[in-house]
């Protein structure tokens, strides 16, 4: 198992002291809220390609940098960012070639019964209103996504005035940013 790996590196890095170079708290030094995708090949190239230090914003991410919802788990993260933490500013960072623009909510539920998941248990869900094609779709272009996100930041009723809400986009093969909307 991979975890069985990752314990016995931990071992490792506790014992050599390895965190003394990462000590810092949990107000973030550049007051910012970053919310991306978990896309695997941003894990350090976003960081490294914005100056992202440990310590320096709080880190949100889902798949495909995507709210839709003004009280899901990522919108009352940034309010918990803001109130609590001291968060000045949002970003949002979606990224060309992102697999949720790809994703079908169909494909996604047949392989969900292939996996092994039964179909009446699929079907009861749906009775109790859960729609996996509002759960589960992505989005055709990653700049509308963006849009959609930063927009339900900005309009959030409980998000003060002075937050500034950002929207950008990321080449996952070169780091390059491109602004899609900025505040000032
Ligand atoms: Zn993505």
């Amino acid at each position: 198992m991979r975890l069985d790996e990752m314990l016995e590196f931990n071992e490792q890095f506790v014992a050599g002291k390895e965190y003394e170079q990462y000590t810092t708290d949990s107000i973030p030094n550049k007051r910012m809220v970053v919310f991306t995708c978990m896309e695997s090949r941003l894990v350090e190239l976003l960081p490294k390609a914005l100056n992202i230090q440990n310590g320096d914003v709080k880190m949100l991410k889902n798949a495909g940098a995507i709210i839709r919802k003004p009280f899901d788990s990522i919108a009352k993260s940034i309010l918990v960012a803001v109130y609590a933490l001291k968060a000045e500013e949002v970003t949002v960072i979606g990224h060309h070639d992102c697999g949720m623009s790809r994703i079908d909510p169909d494909a996604l539920t047949e392989e969900m019964i292939e996996k092994g998941i039964k179909e009446d248990v699929i079907q009861n869900l749906k009775s109790a209103g859960i729609d996996f094609h509002q759960e589960f779709h992505g989005f055709e272009t990653v700049e509308e996504s963006v849009m959609q996100s930063v927009n339900i930041i900005r309009n959030h009723p409980l998000l003060p005035d002075y937050v500034k809400v950002h929207g950008l986009v990321i080449d996952p093969a070169t780091g390059k940013v491109d602004v899609v909307t900025r505040e000032d």
